[in-house]
């Protein structure tokens, strides 16, 4: 393998790019400066060492001056702690978060369960999940599950609840879903403020 099909090969790893895009991508850095590679590189090695992942929700953060466990959003006393949404990945927290209409805590699964696995477990935060639920203390009543509309999507949806049944029964906390005010094939990182308010509100 050549440096360009090394290139290719992990610009194709980012999400929502195939083969031909990771190609431009790297005929695009040919044509740059060394100056801009050698930045763009730095950058990304910076971003690893400022970065930190909350312990509690499992979101990215910019690190801060005192080296912080828990996102603000964890940290913020003033969350409503009493609904815990369940969200694929950080993009997905970010868009609901500026929309404004949730106000409660999250939590990052990492992925989606694609319909035909057999390795799960390694690939999503089933057992960080069923670890936090079962904090002693915890004021949690609703757990609600936002993925997106896709047959993944819905596969996840499925598997979180089957997971998360004995735990919710033994501690009286109900499970609903966004998925009812989305249409199908929609994005929750794409949706529009209405949208995710509707969803929010006709969640079953
Ligand atoms: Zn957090």
């Amino acid at each position: 393998m050549d440096i360009i099909d090394k290139l290719t090969e992990i610009f194709k790893e980012f999400p929502g790019i195939g083969e031909r895009q990771a190609k431009r991508f790297v005929y695009f850095l040919m044509a740059r400066t060394p100056a801009y590679a050698q930045n763009l590189s730095e950058l990304v090695l910076e971003l690893k060492k400022e970065v930190t992942q909350c312990k509690e929700c499992f979101r990215f953060f910019l690190l801060n001056s005192k080296k912080e466990k828990l996102c603000e959003i964890c940290a913020n006393p003033n969350i409503d702690s009493s609904t815990l949404m369940i969200i694929e990945k950080d993009s997905d927290l970010e868009s609901i978060r500026k929309s404004g209409v949730y106000h409660g805590k999250y939590f990052i699964l990492g992925g989606l369960v694609p319909v035909v696995e057999k390795t799960t477990k390694s690939r999503v935060r089933i057992e960080e999940l069923k670890q936090r639920l079962s904090a002693p203390k915890s004021d949690l009543g609703e757990i609600i599950l936002a993925f997106s509309i896709s047959p993944q999507g819905d596969h996840t949806d499925q598997y979180v609840r089957e997971q998360l049944k004995d735990i919710a029964e033994k501690s009286g906390i109900k499970i609903s879903s966004l998925g009812k005010g989305l249409s199908t094939g929609t994005e929750l990182e794409y949706s529009d403020n209405d949208t995710l308010k509707n969803a929010l509100k006709n969640r079953q």
